[in-house]
């Protein structure tokens, strides 16, 4: 097993990563609010805990993933104010809260599995753990944490000695600084359970110790993680924008109920942006891998741009860059597919095998420091440059494809797929050659070489190629 480094967001360091019981290796990553299309921010998201997977997974480690679903809890805004987001999607759709929350998690596992995503070992719904979420607020409650307001049972942050240490601190949790709510002791108390509305009726609510309500939208990963993972377990997984509430919320919640730190990894993600700010449905600036399939792009070339940047930076998402993606992930398949067909067992000098071993090396080590995928594709491309012979290029990519997770097993003579704007331009060039304006045509020939393809004419019509 290679050593693994990741950046633990509560030392704000990078450490060695050691399981609290190996090989086993617990993960709870905090899943989607199931009520609204998942759009590729997300996925970028997952394919990161992806790759974390795959790389303990391939470095021999047992691991057991679980993922939440949020359908029951999460307010408009992260503070506990507003509405239920699924309650406010059923209210202006006309549908069912059970079935908004149904919909959209099947429409956020279609999305992963296309990215090649392995799924959790367990999916848990909030709403299938009220009964975890109630004993965790009761056991809470005992130890002295929580009051009552008008509106529900409130944890009171004042007590925790160690509220905030995840966001660095009272001056970290102030990036996150709540709206208040009416009868709130300290501005970053937060709601574990809320009572229902007393003039409306919920869709989804349930009977407690407190009154009829639903739970607070930390609890459940407080609850769940516990009944899965242990009091404490290896890593936790999220978007950074998890760090000054919700995960701060968290580890309140289980160290007040268990006085122990829940995880000992905190890993989070950046954000994909669009234009410098971040892909959010707020902000109208979102795209789902639906209409990265209907622009005629193949869901694993976004999971290759996802891998050319590191998960604690930043991506920037455009067109081209996916473009760009997608043209060196056919060259990839291409040369993986002349490989496989070219192989023929060779007897290795020492100094080939050597050269063999020393880029296996340089790749595990690349994704095993703090998942340096970028590195990792890097190496991937050097060493299909490299006299190693075919049959062994051939497998040193598909075990860097175990963690890369590009489904190069899965090569074939495919289709080339032709872009949309594209199919219009050929249309377009044929139609001026049959017209005989072949200077017109040409023009738009040059246009298509400088997208990255070229035309053979034939007798048999026009061929597209790649360049
Ligand atoms: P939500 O469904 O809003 O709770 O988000 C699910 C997960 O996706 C969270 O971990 C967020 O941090 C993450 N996420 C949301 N938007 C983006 C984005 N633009 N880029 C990366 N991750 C995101
Ligand atoms: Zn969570």
């Amino acid at each position: 097993m290679s050593n693994i480094f990741l950046t633990n967001t509560l030392t704000r360091k990078k450490e060695k990563f050691e399981p609290l019981k190996p090989p086993n290796v617990g993960i709870y990553s905090c899943g989607p609010t199931v009520y609204f299309n998942s759009h590729i921010g997300h996925m970028r998201r997952y394919v990161g805990d992806d790759i974390l997977k795959r790389l303990l997974i391939a470095s021999g480690y047992q691991v057991k993933h679980v993922m939440n679903i949020t359908d029951v809890g999460h307010l408009t805004s992260d503070a506990d104010s507003g509405e239920d987001k699924i309650e406010k999607s059923a209210k202006e759709t006309g549908r069912s809260a059970w079935d908004i929350a149904k919909f959209y998690e099947s429409q956020f596992f279609s999305s992963t599995d296309s990215l090649n995503i392995i799924r959790p070992d367990t999916v848990a719904r909030a709403t299938d753990h009220i009964k975890e979420q109630i004993a965790l607020i009761s056991q809470i409650e005992k130890n002295g944490y929580v009051y009552k307001t008008e509106d529900g049972i409130y944890f009171d942050t004042s007590k925790l000695e160690s509220y905030g240490a995840l966001a660095g601190g009272k001056e970290g949790i102030k990036a996150g600084a709540r709206v208040d709510v009416a009868g709130k002791k300290n501005p970053t108390d937060f709601a574990l359970w809320k009572f229902s509305p007393s003039k409306e009726k919920r869709q989804m609510e349930w009977e407690s110790p407190w009154g009829v309500g639903f739970p607070g939208w930390h609890i459940e990963c407080s609850a769940m993680s516990m009944k899965y993972l242990g009091e404490t377990f290896d890593i936790h997984t999220g978007g950074v924008d998890h760090i000054p509430i919700h995960h701060t919320n968290e580890i309140a919640q289980s160290e007040g109920a268990t006085g122990k730190a829940p995880v000992k990894f905190w890993i989070h993600h950046e954000f994909l942006m669009v234009n410098g700010q971040k892909m959010a449905k707020s902000l109208k600036n979102t795209y789902t891998l639906d209409d990265v399939i209907k622009k005629d792009f193949d869901p694993i070339s976004l999971r290759y741009l996802f891998l050319t940047a590191h998960y604690r930076d930043t991506l920037n998402f455009t067109w081209e860059s996916l473009t760009s993606a997608q043209n060196a992930l056919t060259k990839l398949r291409s040369q993986l597919l002349a490989l496989k067909e070219s192989r023929q067992r060779t007897i290795l000098s020492k100094e080939k095998e050597g050269k063999m071993e020393e880029v296996r090396q340089a790749f595990i080590q690349a994704v095993s420091d703090d998942l340096n995928t970028p590195r990792g594709v890097a190496i991937m491309w050097d060493m299909l440059k490299s006299n190693i012979p075919a049959e062994d290029k051939y497998d040193l990519a598909l075990s860097f494809d175990e963690i890369l997770g590009l489904s190069l097993n899965k090569v074939s003579t495919t289709k080339l797929a032709i872009p949309e704007d594209l199919k219009k331009l050929i249309d377009e060039r044929n139609k001026l050659r049959v017209e005989g304006k072949f200077e017109d045509a040409d023009k738009i020939r040059i246009k298509i070489e400088e997208k990255g393809f070229y035309l053979m004419d034939s007798k048999g019509g026009t061929l597209v190629k790649k360049t």
